[in-house]
């Protein structure tokens, strides 16, 4: 595996600043320009170009960082190991990179970052929707200068040495390479006071409240995408998307499995035996449930239409009400005569019988 970092001679953690300022120190050096006829330093200076390729743009540097490799990204560029890429559009990509690459106003518009927000709401806001205000951190046009980089009150000027078209056109070889101008970094203007609010970079950090529709039927993991509301793009690209990943809180009473939600109710023996109305707790609130008689413990009831709507649809889960019969721990002398009454009623020996205490002795000392 190719290190991008050490080729660049940075920390992994190394910001897109430092990673532009080791490519461009070290493209000065290893320059075809400056090493004519170096085999060396030509094989150098490709390599230091794919990695800057990969780490200078945040979603492969992504890739890289965790698969190792810049191989496998989609619309990978020209510069994978081995690419059939012709040397004249290397040579191309190459000055694009080397003198707009690190400016940030180059002429290349690129899409901002897409971000990502990772959001907790309640089983009840999950099953009936719910509007939430959340504080998104991105960068964004400075509006100070809106966006132009220049001082308030300045304008940029047409650069001369290219003579505002942002290209000078030479001779390399047996090509003729148009390379973006190194004083505009292809712009085709100069800043002669930049920003003060920005340094000139056209971009602020800003905290944006937004608010987020959470749809009715969402579950955890459930990403709902913000257009628009990503990282603003560079040179007039389109921003980036915003992800808001939901999580839903774990509930006191109900639990969810897909769209329907389960719940225990207790209930005591008269009921089951008897039958009759038992009050649950529904999604929607109280409801009264009549139960048969005779229900016994782990009997399951489905309340239909009492779940978890279905995502974009009015088709809603149910509710699975599992019973259990609850054994009463305090009981009234009273209450007690009645159950030995019952017990005996129906056959069943209630007092451990005399000497059998004694018997369980001889078993263990046998
Ligand atoms: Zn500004
Ligand atoms: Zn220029």
């Amino acid at each position: 595996m190719k290190d991008y970092y050490a080729t660049l001679g940075v920390d992994r953690n190394a910001s897109q600043d430092e990673i532009k300022k080791a490519f461009r120190q070290l493209a000065l050096k290893y320059h075809p320009d400056r090493n004519q006829g170096n085999k060396e330093a030509e094989e150098k200076f490709k390599e230091i170009n794919e990695a800057y390729t990969c780490l200078s743009d945040p979603d492969k540097r992504n890739h890289y960082d965790r698969f190792g490799t810049a191989e496998g990204f989609p619309n990978q560029g020209g510069f994978g190991a081995g690419g059939s890429t012709t040397f004249s559009t290397i040579f191309e990509d190459i000055f694009e990179d080397f003198f707009g690459g690190f400016s940030g106003r180059g002429a290349k518009p690129t899409r901002g970052a897409d971000l990502r927000y990772n959001l907790t709401i309640t089983l009840e806001e999950s099953a009936f929707g719910a509007e939430k205000i959340i504080t998104v951190s991105k960068w964004n046009n400075c509006d100070v200068c809106h966006g132009t980089g220049a001082e308030p009150g300045t304008n940029p000027i047409s650069c001369g040495q290219c003579k505002g078209t942002g290209n000078i056109r030479f001779q390399q070889g047996f090509f003729s390479v148009s390379k973006t101008c190194p004083k505009c970094q292809g712009t085709g203007i100069i800043i002669p006071s930049p920003c003060k609010n920005c340094k000139g970079t056209t971009k602020v950090r800003i905290n944006k409240e937004l608010s987020i529709k959470i749809p009715a039927g969402v579950d955890s993991n459930s990403r709902l995408r913000v257009s628009g509301e990503g990282d603003i793009g560079n040179n007039g690209g389109s921003p980036g998307d915003l992800y808001v990943i939901i999580s839903v809180q774990e509930h006191p009473i109900f639990k969810r499995v897909g769209m329907d939600i389960y719940c225990h109710i207790p209930i005591s023996f008269p009921k089951a035996v008897f039958g009759g109305e038992i009050e649950v707790p529904t999604l929607n609130g109280p409801y009264k449930h009549k139960i048969p008689a005779g229900t016994s413990s782990g009997a399951e009831f489905r309340l239909k239409g009492k779940g978890i709507p279905k995502l974009g649809s009015f088709h809603r889960g149910d509710q699975i009400l599992q019973v259990s019969i609850e054994v009463p721990k305090k009981l009234s002398d009273r209450q007690k005569e009645i159950l030995r009454e019952f017990a005996k009623l129906s056959g069943e020996e209630i007092d451990v019988p005399k000497g059998f205490t004694g018997k369980l002795k001889d078993l263990f000392t046998a």
